[in-house]
């Protein structure tokens, strides 16, 4: 089955799966293989390492969205110089109006397109709506690992989920963590070897309860209604993942904090990890803005995407901020 690969959690993976098409929603990883165009492109490591990606794998499709300019770039460097089909979704900014929510609907319609001509069939109801089911209740079941997991094993839970879909959810064993003082991990999205973050702040007595990266719990969107799936398909679908999941990149961004604060009390947050990739000037704006709004301690951790995120500097930050909380 031909792969559809993307990393933004504004693409709907039951949608692609109802084309009979596989969603894959990575995690980009650096496999050291930098072309020079692409290192010279200036583009976050983010992009970077997915494009990187993209042309590792044989026979996919690559959807990019509007989230970012720098991701808008990657769109342009994948379809002039690879091979890989490649969509660009717009993912309006601003998402208060009608003309916005229609904007997401329309382009969700014109991804079906596309994703018809490259292989893919035009679903039935059915077919939607037994997906549409399926990945609600998978999500649902990821929901509820949470506190059973170590933040490391979570993140791969996510991952595996985002990569090969709800069958999977529910067959990995896990641990869950002791340690005890209580924090979250908000910003940009990590990359794989990012994912040292979590087990180090975990290893030196951290607990992270939640995970608000773009590739973490805030990437997921809200469960379907279903009355409303029962009415209106497709308009349930666009609702859902255009108005529930929340981002730096939307304007205004209320929601988002709106959705931190419920979260970091409901689960005694003690403290915040502010990741953030270099170059990545959504996030890097909100850092200032989140600490004039929290009343919470925050540790700002810049990513360089060279393996580099877990170098003794790092550690030492980590160590000495949950020394300062304990
Ligand atoms: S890390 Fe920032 S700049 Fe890079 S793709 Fe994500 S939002 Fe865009």
């Amino acid at each position: 089955m031909k792969k559809v690969i993307y990393t933004c959690p504004y693409v709907s993976a039951e949608w692609i799966a109802a084309y009979g098409l596989k969603p894959c929603r990575i995690v980009p990883y650096s496999n050291g293989t930098n072309s020079g165009i692409i290192r010279t492109e200036g583009l976050c490591p983010y992009v970077r390492d997915f494009i990187n990606n993209l042309n590792e794998k044989e026979e996919c499709i690559a959807v990019f969205t509007t989230l970012c300019d720098q991701m808008r770039r990657g769109f342009d460097i994948v379809t002039s110089r690879l091979d890989t089909p490649a969509f660009l979704m717009n993912i309006p900014s601003t998402w208060q109006t009608i003309a916005s929510q229609k904007l997401y609907l329309d382009e969700l319609k014109r991804l079906g397109n596309f994703l018809v001509q490259s292989g893919g069939k035009t679903p039935s109801d059915e077919t939607l709506a037994e997906g549409m089911l399926k990945y609600n209740k998978a999500r649902k079941s990821i929901l509820e690992m949470n506190d059973k997991l170590s933040a490391l094993q979570y993140a791969q839970l996510l991952e595996q989920f985002g990569k090969n879909g709800p069958d999977e959810v529910g067959r990995m064993g896990f641990s869950p963590c002791c340690s005890s003082i209580p924090l979250a991990i908000v910003g940009s999205p990590l990359l794989k070897h990012d994912f040292e973050i979590l087990e180090i702040t975990e290893l030196l007595g951290g607990r992270i309860v939640l995970n608000a990266t773009e590739n973490g719990e805030r990437g997921l969107c809200s469960p379907f209604n279903k009355r409303k799936l029962k009415e209106n398909l497709l308009m349930e679908l666009a609702d859902t993942y255009f108005n529930s999941i929340h981002d730096a990149s939307r304007r205004p961004n209320s929601e988002l904090y709106k959705w931190l604060k419920i979260n970091l009390v409901e689960r005694e947050v003690k403290g915040i990890i502010f990741h953030r990739n270099i170059w990545c000037d959504i996030w890097h704006a909100e850092l200032q803005r989140l600490k004039d709004w929290i009343d919470l301690p925050v540790l700002d951790i810049e990513s360089t995407g060279d393996n580099q995120s877990t170098n003794q500097n790092t550690i030492n930050r980590i160590r000495a901020f949950l020394e300062m909380l304990s």
